[in-house]
């Protein structure tokens, strides 16, 4: 079973042709957000990241449209049980498997497309059409597996800026 394990990049890709200069920067800005953490971020998070105290405040649906834009595009993922969303870079989102630890919060995604296929081929038994398919683990990630004593409040303490990126 061949599998690809997808993480954060540290660059930041090209993202629009648009025209409008401002939402360009903007999805340029909410990417950036993502991809300095290894942690899920909710669309408040980003709001706070991506927000400067000396321009005009940004709203929710500003943001939320900027998501949508970034998942169509395969750059970012949406972690459907923390309504939250990551950095992804893959061809194909919706073979995504996403890997989220309890212990600190990180999440990664790993493309395994023949699980996707035998999900599929269950569901089609059922004559039951997939439209949408959400692929979420919880557990323990390789790097907490090897801090036994590791506690997310000391790791993660509550700060304005950005999480701390995971533990490596
Ligand atoms: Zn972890």
């Amino acid at each position: 079973m061949k599998e690809r394990v997808t993480r954060p990049s540290r660059s930041v890709d090209p993202v629009s042709n648009t025209p409008n200069g401002r939402t360009t920067s903007l999805l340029s800005d909410v990417l950036d957000a993502l991809t300095k953490t290894d942690l899920p971020l909710s669309a408040y998070d980003i709001l706070r990241c991506v927000s400067r105290p000396d321009s005009r405040p940004l709203a929710p649906p500003t943001i939320y449209r900027a998501l949508e834009k970034l998942i169509a595009d395969g750059l970012v993922g949406r972690l459907e049980s923390r309504n939250a969303f990551v950095r992804i870079q893959t061809s194909n989102p919706s073979r995504l498997v996403y890997c989220i630890c309890d212990r600190c919060g990180a999440a990664q995604a790993v493309e395994n497309t023949p699980s996707c296929q035998l999900i599929d081929s269950a569901a089609e038994t059922l004559g039951f059409q997939v439209r949408h398919r959400v692929m979420e683990l919880q557990g323990v990630c390789a790097q907490c597996i090897t801090r036994p004593s590791f506690s997310p409040a000391s790791q993660h303490p509550l700060q304005n800026d950005l999480p701390a990126r995971a533990p490596k």
